[in-house]
């Protein structure tokens, strides 16, 4: 009897051992983002049962948009904060719907002279503010100032803080029935009188006047560093409530520049967050390992890099959709897609959507963010 009792505790020391190391193990994660938001009807305890699960399954923090009202935030980011998780209030910037405290002659205007809110862009909700004005600067900075006072956040994350596609991606054309090939007038902004008057004073160059606009680089330039500038001037807002500010961006910057106008390796921000979403542009999982390096190198390093991964909603109708907005990344893609990112010098990724996320895509999720991917 004594020799099978000392049997089950040698049994027993060997089991919790065995357990020791794989918690041991599971301490190697790579740092992870998603991008989610609400929060709708939901009643606080389903908030917090959602959160939890998302810690649960190794989201470190959440990208969360949910309007304008900071109290939405303050309310929400409790939550989210009880959960373990960072809280970033995800806040499109440049994009912004009728609303009584924006003037409409703040909005952008084409090389056609049409107002993005008259006549938007691709889809109606593209109405696009001028970077350029004043009170689009107002604005913007008493709805970050306000939501940055929150005690709850960690930081504000800024989205479509760019120009509209003068390009789009090329997994786009087919759905908008378009072949951009080159810069056309309706896509190509801001023309209005304030920019086009102040791109003159500073370069002599009336931009109107020119035989081709898209050949004139120090006008591409004029217009990275408006963007540019605007970005410096919200960091300053948001750091001065003590809170981070980062960003969602288009993919390069080679690509962010040449299609949206985002010279984002130059911006003043604390983390950058490039949405990688290959499916967008026709390449597989692997693309994603070549755009995160040059993503890096832009930064030299200095900046964290959170590569943004698409997932797939519905990963069996994938071949069959048109749509690239229901494309991503399959479950078989997931591993490729975070090896890609990580060993090309990213400082972690972020998930577009956990709620596009199925079962399978979590099993290879768990795999592929427990792994060391630090070159020995
Ligand atoms: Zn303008």
């Amino acid at each position: 009897m004594k020799k099978v009792i000392v049997l089950c505790l040698v049994l027993v020391a060997f089991i919790s051992c065995g357990e020791q190391k794989s918690k041991n193990e599971k301490t190697v994660k790579i740092p992870v983002y998603a991008w989610t938001g609400g929060p709708g009807d939901a009643s606080d305890q389903e908030l917090s049962e959602r959160f939890l699960a998302y810690k649960e399954k190794g989201i470190d923090g959440l990208l969360y948009n949910g309007g304008h009202d900071p109290e939405t935030y303050k309310r929400v980011g409790a939550l989210v904060k009880t959960a373990g998780m960072e809280f970033h209030a995800w806040i499109p910037t440049m994009v912004q719907g009728e609303n009584p405290k924006i003037s409409k002659d703040l909005y952008a205007h084409n090389r056609n002279g049409d107002s993005a809110f008259d006549k938007p862009a691709y889809v109606d909700y593209y109405k696009f503010l001028c970077p350029n004005k004043e009170g689009t600067y107002d604005f913007l900075s008493n709805l970050y100032g306000s939501v940055a006072a929150v005690a709850e956040i960690d930081g504000i994350h800024l989205d479509y803080i760019r120009f509209p596609d003068v390009i789009l991606a090329e997994g786009l054309w087919d759905k908008y029935g378009l072949v951009m090939d080159q810069e056309y007038p309706e896509y190509d902004y801001c023309y209005c009188d304030k920019c086009t008057s102040d791109f003159e004073e500073q370069t002599g160059i009336d931009i109107n006047n020119v035989a081709d606009a898209s050949a004139v680089q120090e006008w591409k330039q004029f217009r990275y560093d408006l963007i540019t500038n605007m970005v410096g001037r919200l960091a300053k807002v948001v750091r001065e409530k003590e809170k981070v500010i980062n960003a969602a961006v288009f993919p390069g910057p080679t690509i962010a520049k040449a299609k949206v106008r985002q010279e984002w390796n130059t911006w003043d921000l604390d983390a950058v967050f490039p949405m990688n979403y290959n499916d967008f542009y026709l390449k597989g999982p692997e693309w994603i390992g070549e755009v995160v390096k040059e993503e890096v190198a832009s930064v030299n390093g200095l900046k964290p890099i959170y590569s943004g991964l698409f997932i797939c909603p519905n990963p069996e109708n994938k071949s069959k959709e048109n749509d690239p907005e229901n494309h991503g990344l399959l479950p078989s893609e997931i591993e490729t897609a975070i090896r890609a990112s990580m060993e090309n010098g990213a400082t972690g990724i972020c998930l577009f959507t956990p709620e596009r996320m199925k079962p399978e895509h979590w099993d290879a999720f768990e795999k592929a963010i427990y792994t060391d991917y630090t070159k020995e």
